[in-house]
């Protein structure tokens, strides 16, 4: 779920939960303080009318002989009106109570509405009242009384005295739930619609609040992931828009300087990365190189000989090595000084260089002493490249280096790969070597495949 879609639902449920919380609360008290008013303009007009009764027949068995208590009430009520409060009070220009006895006594306890048409509040259903006399004897049929029972002890406390010329006359209390009459029913509704229209609007504002800040706060945060998640995919320098000074601007000014550090470094790092690439690789040309000659040397040729060895093994294929070593080269530094002995091995270097194929694998093997492994290359061709370099050293323009320089090398081949490994092939060319060695050197000495060395 989006952040903005978080925010919408808690509006909505915040806005929801504290209108049904509020239009509950007040829904309850109202209808509470609705039945108090209704319970209190009753029992006035109750007691309006029991005060009434024991002023017109002096007492309560005096009335019961004349008149019964409802239909001195029904006389009564039929001269009144309500007033604002709901009490009954004498119409103008009508004479209000005592009214003289009439009609036999119907008898009960009964307090009915009023005829319609009377008043506000005499359409509202029957409250029943108890009523007891001065002794506390009832003076109803009113379960669970009958009239003369003597109140029980736990309904005495919640009586009110009704009072005449200060004197306690009777006392009453009303009984049952309020029932209300129409118009009490219309306001009832008229409260919940308007609570009903109230909590809707609430809640479309609420929606339209939710889904404005929601989209204006998140935003920003929806830049920042956006952001962060281009980082995450290699982007580094990203840079969102500072739109306020708040906790999320204050964020996003401390992304922006933040991507733009983790960039510089990033970009610094891949620097010196490349620096210490080419370092590295500098390092290892260099590790694998002779520093006189620049030809490899000795380990990287035994590295790519055994490689190559076994390559011609594998695939049957013809393969040679050749050992070639400076004749007399003791007496060049001897004669001639240590210095030109080794320009004289630079210049073999190049000569070597010069005349070996890109294929061919060259180097210093030690000394004065020089390698070269000819791949794919049989006895006969590697004999004729062997003769070809001899015949090169001898008629190099040595007098250059030095003008009674004179230098020849001699070279021993070896083109038998039925060995075991290529250094028995290095130990053959070494024996032909020093074959070549006693035969006069300058010369080559080869040994074919199955010929004993
Ligand atoms: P041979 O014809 O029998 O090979 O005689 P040689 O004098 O060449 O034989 P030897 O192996 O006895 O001498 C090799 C000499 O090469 C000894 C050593 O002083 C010299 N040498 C080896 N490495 C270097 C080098 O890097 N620079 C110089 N100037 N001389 C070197
Ligand atoms: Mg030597
Ligand atoms: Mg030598």
């Amino acid at each position: 779920m989006s952040l903005r879609t978080e925010l919408i639902a808690c509006l909505l449920v915040t806005s929801l939960a504290s209108t049904a919380i509020v239009g509950g609360l007040a829904y309850q008290r109202l209808t509470k303080k609705f039945n108090t008013l209704v319970m209190q303009e009753s029992n006035n007009n109750f007691t309006n009318d029991v005060q009434q009764y024991f002023k017109v027949y002096g007492s309560w068995a005096e009335g019961q002989k004349q008149e019964s208590f409802r239909a001195f009430t029904e006389r009564r009520r039929a001269t009144m009106r309500p007033d604002a409060g709901g009490v009954l009070r004498p119409q103008p220009g009508v004479e209000p109570g005592p009214v003289g006895p009439a009609g036999p006594p119907p008898g009960g306890g009964l307090q009915k509405p009023p005829p319609p048409g009377t008043g506000g509040n005499l359409n509202r259903p029957p409250f029943r009242f108890y009523l007891f006399d001065a002794d506390y004897r009832s003076l109803f049929t009113l379960a669970p009384y009958r009239p003369g029972d003597p109140i029980h002890d736990e309904d005495r406390a919640r009586m009110l005295p009704i009072q005449l010329d200060g004197k306690t006359i009777a006392y009453s209390s009303p009984q049952g739930e309020v029932s209300y009459s129409d118009l009490d029913l219309g306001y009832l509704a008229a409260m919940r619609e308007s609570l009903v229209m109230g909590t809707a609007l609430g809640l479309a504002l609420t929606l339209l609040l939710g889904v404005f800040l929601g989209n204006r706060l998140s935003r920003p945060l929806r830049h920042l992931t956006g952001a962060v998640q281009a980082m995450g995919e290699g982007a580094l320098r990203q840079q969102v828009p500072v739109e306020s000074d708040n906790e999320v601007g204050v964020l996003a000014q401390a992304f922006n300087r933040m991507s733009g550090e983790i960039a510089r470094q990033y970009e610094d790092l891949q620097k010196s990365h490349a620096q210490i690439e080419a370092m590295a690789t500098q390092m290892r040309e260099l590790s694998l190189r002779d520093a006189l000659t620049g030809l490899h040397n000795r380990r990287h040729f035994d590295e790519q000989c055994a490689q190559l060895f076994a390559s011609s093994q594998r695939y049957q294929r013809p393969f040679s090595v050749t050992l070639c070593d400076i004749d007399h080269f003791k007496r060049v530094n001897d004669q001639f000084s240590h210095a030109t002995g080794d320009e004289v091995l630079r210049r073999i270097g190049e000569i070597l260089k010069q005349s070996m194929r890109g294929s061919d694998l060259v180097a210093r093997y030690g000394g004065e002493e020089f390698v070269v492994a000819f791949p794919e290359t049989d006895l006969e061709h590697a004999k004729e490249a062997c003769e070809a370099l001899r015949q090169r050293v001898e008629a190099y323009p040595w007098h250059e280096v030095h003008p009674d320089l004179r230098v020849t090398i001699s070279m021993g081949l070896c083109s038998d790969t039925q060995v075991a490994s290529f250094h028995h092939m290095l130990e053959a060319a070494d024996a032909l070597l020093y074959q070549a060695k006693h035969g006069g050197r300058n010369q080559v000495c080869a040994l074919a495949a199955g010929e004993p060395a």
